[in-house]
């Protein structure tokens, strides 16, 4: 489907945006000007997790110019700038703003599953909710049409929901598993899989996406060899990533000698040993996305956090109500894959800690935006479940911040540093003694302005109807 027969409704932020640089470009420049103020914010005591793995570091201090950080340091050091405005941040954690590498937009209406939902106001509520989890960046994996496009090119900015990096249009083999029904991606031969890379990289993809999988054997094909390496082959060409959706420890083990950059999920089918190990450690393969908590919401009749506010404020009454039904518990529950699912996931699991084992480099994503995976809190689950399988609570964070902005190429985020966005998630409790400590959030800043935190944010609902934050 091409960019014109997508609905763009009237009230699209993008479009807005678009319009207001149209009418300004005939007076002056979008961009900010010599008469703007430059706006300075200075955020001060607070407790330091920088993103990189450091430990927290306490009586910090911070000025954010114009979005940006623009230095960093112990309190005693801090020069407020004339006409700042100063927070104090006493007995908080301050921290980058989390990054999922591993999600899909506008695939849903609640758990309505259709591509004709996939609107550019659909994606920015989308946008907003992982804004309000503390997400400040996502990637999409492939499922997405050219209207991504523009909303990826506002991360340039200080948007006021989460930043967008996209593989564009995954490549999927025809008949076999991949893409979403309405949105044309298949290819048959080698040559279609170079043209189809091509295409993605000229619309402007930041990485290539590719699916090798059959639905646990419920479809004929998976995408054959002489596919995976034109894609990896021609990815490379192009100055892109090539990002691998597998299931199969074979598949794997093909792709990683085929040159493959990144896996977007675990080898879910059985261990991972020495020799799949020692072959991705060699030619540099991540573990990009281990999506253990994709895999988790597989083994639940009904989902196990419903009650959670930290969960339902960010879901209507209607969806809440479909996913606590008992109708909809004996339909998963009678599913053909249902029993697989909970050895599926002790797979993940395990060979997530095996990788991590053997110096695997690993980020942080978990395949939400599917029906039933739901934006934001999934990547607080992910986390959970990443200290689970093995990670220290900070390795988990730096997986989630500066790890995936590695792979990603996203050089401006992931990181508290001077030159990057001041994409910020405060806390109140410490999340590198309990993982779970990320729920806590105080305030989420996008380049430098706070955005509603999901204490603030009652969807479907009067704002005063979801209660007081515990
Ligand atoms: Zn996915």
């Amino acid at each position: 489907m091409d960019l014109e027969g997508i609905d763009m409704p009237s009230a699209s932020l993008v479009k807005k945006m678009l319009l207001a640089c149209a009418v300004m470009a005939t007076v002056a420049s979008c961009a900010p000007t010599a008469e703007t103020k430059t706006d300075t914010v200075v955020l001060r005591d607070f407790t330091l997790i920088d993103g990189t793995g450091k430990q927290p570091v306490a009586g910090q201090a911070l000025v954010i110019t114009d979005g940006k950080i623009s230095w960093v340091g112990p309190v005693g050091d801090l020069k407020v700038p004339d006409g700042a405005k100063v927070e104090e941040l006493k007995g908080k954690y301050l921290m980058p703003g989390l990054i999922d590498s591993h999600v899909h937009l506008g695939l849903v209406d609640g758990i309505k599953q259709d591509i004709k939902y996939q609107t550019a106001e659909n994606i920015e509520n989308q946008l907003k909710i992982y804004a309000a989890y503390g997400i400040t960046t996502v990637q999409t994996l492939g499922t997405e049409q050219d209207l991504i496009y523009p909303i990826q090119r506002l991360r340039a900015g200080r948007p006021t929901m989460s930043r967008v990096y996209t593989v564009g249009r995954g490549v999927v083999f025809k008949g076999s598993y991949g893409g979403v029904p309405g949105l044309e991606q298949s290819v048959a031969t080698p040559e279609e899989a170079r043209a189809m890379v091509d295409k993605q990289a000229a619309n402007g993809a930041d990485m290539i996406k590719l699916w090798v999988d059959d639905e646990f054997g419920q479809l004929s094909e998976r995408m054959p060899p002489q596919i995976s390496s034109a894609v990896i082959d021609e990815a490379h060409k192009d100055g892109k990533k090539a990002v691998a959706h597998i299931f199969y420890y074979n598949n794997a083990a093909e792709l990683t000698r085929e040159g493959v950059d990144a896996f977007a999920h675990s080898v879910r089918d059985r261990p991972v040993d020495d020799a799949l190990l020692s072959q991705m450690k060699a030619k540099g393969v991540w573990q990009m996305a281990a999506t253990l908590s994709r895999e988790a919401s597989f083994t639940y009749k009904t989902l196990p956090f419903l009650k959670d506010p930290f969960f339902n404020r960010g879901v209507t009454p209607a969806v809440l109500q479909e996913l606590e039904s008992p109708e909809r518990a004996a339909k998963l529950a009678s599913g053909p894959n249902f029993p697989k699912y909970a050895p599926t996931l002790k797979n993940a699991m395990d060979n997530f800690g095996r990788e991590v084992k053997a110096g695997i480099r690993y980020g942080m994503g978990t395949d939400s935006g599917p029906t039933a995976r739901f934006p934001g809190y999934f990547a607080h689950w992910e986390l959970e479940l990443m200290v689970k399988a093995g990670v220290s609570p900070l390795q988990a964070l730096t997986a989630a911040t500066s790890a995936n902005a590695e792979i990603m190429g996203a050089k401006d985020v992931g990181t508290v540093a001077p030159g990057k966005w001041a994409d910020l998630l405060v806390l109140d409790r410490d999340p590198t003694v309990d993982i779970r400590n990320t729920r806590a959030i105080n305030t989420v800043f996008i380049g430098g302005n706070k955005v509603p935190t999901i204490w603030e944010t009652c969807v479907g609902r009067d704002a005063g109807a979801c209660g007081a934050r515990p």
